[in-house]
């Protein structure tokens, strides 16, 4: 039998969300029941309700930062136990079998990986996300949330976290390195810790010094506003990595002016509209430009361990579900530090 929730969500395409309530599957074999305390709001939930990335299904649900606490495990459940801390990012299934899944790189699923919210089950069932009480997961799509990070800064790693981590791990960024973070939002401020953690010199490429004294306190060796033209003339060659956070089209000539010679840019925002930029910005150098997307599980838990060793999580500004709205209002002003998280207590009662 199914289970009836407390959720949060979008009834249309930009509409505000709202309270609600959504069937949960029953706890299967190999699934674990999560009874969800804290869900991060990222940018990707707001393009998604706002159906800016194509076509989203309704009642959207939105939430992939979820962090909770296992309440039932299936009979088949070999990894968890009731009262393990868990956490679940973007995705909750995929084949298994296609050399992607097998690599562990399951967010590059060659079947399509199943999306935690705003997708469909390989069964066709709609998925809801972390904006709810609970959520029953197949347990090799669940991580465990290390004992030293509290669950409401541990949260945002399933998105942001990984993210960042997994870029700045396959471009090597560590000692010598020189790594640029473009936008500190959300995933920026991650960039900047994980970064910083790794052993590379980083900066912060912002829109303003407005967020100068977070940057340094988060790990920045060096922060610079774009809006102000000497930075481009003073940065020009300097980075081994670019990492470009930016939920909105930059000017992507001016970001690639800053590469060293065969440094790479790495796109991990995703804004509405597709960008443009001159070849001779990549041939002048033999420069690259890349993207990346999440990662997958293992490296997510490896993420989760580099965090908790390292003694940090999210800075994060913790808000009652009826504030989601508002909140939504003040990421897309760039209003954020740095990141919302859903204390999902204020959805009970
Ligand atoms: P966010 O918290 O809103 O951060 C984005 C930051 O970009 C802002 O804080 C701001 O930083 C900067 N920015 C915003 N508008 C700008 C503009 N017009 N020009 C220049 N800079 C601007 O968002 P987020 O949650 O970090 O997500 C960022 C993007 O990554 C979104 O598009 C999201 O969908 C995408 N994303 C991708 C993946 C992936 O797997 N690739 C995963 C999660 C999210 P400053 O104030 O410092 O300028
Ligand atoms: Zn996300």
């Amino acid at each position: 039998m199914t289970t009836s929730v407390t959720a949060y969500a979008a009834p249309a395409p930009k509409a505000p969300l709202e309270r609600t309530t959504i069937e949960r599957r029953p706890v299967g074999e190999h699934d674990i029941l999560i009874e969800i305390a804290y869900a991060g709001i990222c940018h990707s939930d707001i393009h998604q309700a706002r159906e800016e990335w194509g076509s989203a299904l309704f009642p959207m649900v939105p939430g992939h930062e979820i962090a909770g606490i296992v309440t039932e495990v299936g009979s088949g459940v070999t990894k968890y136990a009731v009262g393990d801390r868990v956490g679940v990012g973007c995705f909750v299934d995929s084949c298994r079998e296609c050399e992607n899944c097998l690599a562990g790189d399951e967010q590059y699923c060659l079947k399509g990986e199943v999306a935690t919210y705003n997708g469909k089950a390989y069964d066709g069932s709609p998925t809801y996300g972390g904006y709810s009480t609970h959520i029953v997961v197949d347990e090799n799509y669940a991580v465990r949330i290390p004992d030293g990070l509290s669950l409401d800064v541990a949260a945002p790693l399933l998105c942001a976290g990984i993210t960042l981590y997994s870029p700045l791990d396959h471009w090597n960024a560590g000692p010598g390195k020189k790594v640029a973070i473009v936008g500190l939002g959300g995933l920026g401020h991650m960039g900047v810790k994980i970064a910083h953690a790794m052993g590379a010199e980083v900066t912060v490429l912002s829109q303003s010094l407005r967020k100068k004294d977070d940057g340094l306190r988060l790990g920045a060796d060096r922060f610079y506003a774009t809006s102000d033209e000497s930075t481009f003339a003073e940065l020009a060659g300097t980075f081994d990595l670019i990492i470009n956070t930016v939920s909105a089209n930059i000017p992507l000539d001016a970001y690639l002016s800053l590469l060293k010679r065969e440094g790479t840019m790495v796109h991990v925002g995703g804004p509405e509209f597709p960008s443009s930029f001159n070849q001779f910005s990549l041939i002048m150098g033999r420069k690259s430009m890349a993207g990346s997307k999440i990662g997958g599980i293992r490296q997510t838990q490896e993420m989760l361990d580099f965090c908790a060793r390292h003694g940090f999580g999210a800075e994060i500004e913790v808000i009652t579900a009826d504030r989601i709205n508002e909140a939504y209002e003040r990421v897309v002003s760039s209003d954020v530090r740095y990141r919302f998280v859903i204390d999902i207590a204020s959805l009970k009662g």
